[in-house]
């Protein structure tokens, strides 16, 4: 068996364990195979093992991949979770399904915009990443702000909201890793809950967190989408987030 299957078969029951222990469904968390800084023939290596989902984070890459694998689409999906700079937007719009790092309200506009553009490719699904380390160096709005964007979002023609994301600082402190998860998860529900019934939050049921070192306590907090890199694909020599 090659090394990236029997990672993925680990992650897979790392994934398993810890839906089972907080008493969840395994099928309830998706797992998205993080390939930053890796060639698209771990990719398809992946997707051989039956992996479908796979996260990037430089547009420039990511597009190379993409284009390199445009046969395997639709089967392959692919989700830009890394920072989004304007002039980066119509490159995302025109190439990803999902962008999980919207944190202001430009970025969005844009995507809405560039995806209308390209209108055979459906809604571009989204998600609002928060800042729940409150960390410079990170990017996301707080979680008092997430709820304004969101319903900004919700509004906007080709983008379909589906949740938050968020990135905590790595931290070997379970209680720490616990309570970041789950602040985001109460505005998560918070969000959820008021919004119901609102126009553009019909797909609300997405909370992307956890990683290769975290994805026991995301789980345990509700997650519903881990994203792995480092545990699949093994350590990226590329300094990197
Ligand atoms: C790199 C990255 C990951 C994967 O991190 P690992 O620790 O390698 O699992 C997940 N999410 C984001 C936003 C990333 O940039």
């Amino acid at each position: 068996m090659s090394r990236i299957t029997n990672n993925l078969m680990r992650v897979k029951q790392r994934l398993e364990l810890a839906a089972q222990a907080s008493n969840r469904e395994p099928e309830e968390i998706e797992l998205l195979a993080v390939s930053k800084t890796f060639p698209a023939s771990d990719i398809e290596e992946a997707m051989h093992a039956g992996q479908s989902a796979f996260g990037e984070n430089y547009i420039q890459e990511a597009v190379e991949k993409i284009t390199l694998l445009a046969k395997l689409r639709p089967w392959l999906v692919w989700h830009f979770i890394g920072p989004l700079q304007s002039n980066k937007t119509k490159e995302a719009a025109e190439n990803f399904d999902w962008v999980h790092s919207i944190d202001r309200l430009k970025i969005a506009e844009r995507l809405s915009t560039q995806r209308g553009d390209c209108s055979e490719l459906g809604d571009l699904q989204v998600c609002v990443q928060v800042n729940v380390s409150d960390e410079d160096s990170k990017s996301g709005v707080p979680l008092s702000e997430a709820e304004d964007l969101c319903n900004v979002i919700a509004r906007l023609p080709h983008l379909t909201l589906r949740g938050l994301m968020a990135i905590p600082a790595p931290t070997e402190n379970k209680a720490t890793q616990h309570q970041a998860f789950a602040s985001v998860r109460e505005c998560f529900s918070q969000i959820k809950a008021k919004h119901l019934n609102d126009i553009g939050y019909e797909f609300f049921d997405t909370l992307s967190m956890g990683m290769s070192d975290d994805m026991e306590a995301a789980i345990a907090e509700g997650s519903t989408m881990v994203r792995v890199g480092t545990a699949i694909f093994g350590k990226r020599d590329k300094i990197s987030i």
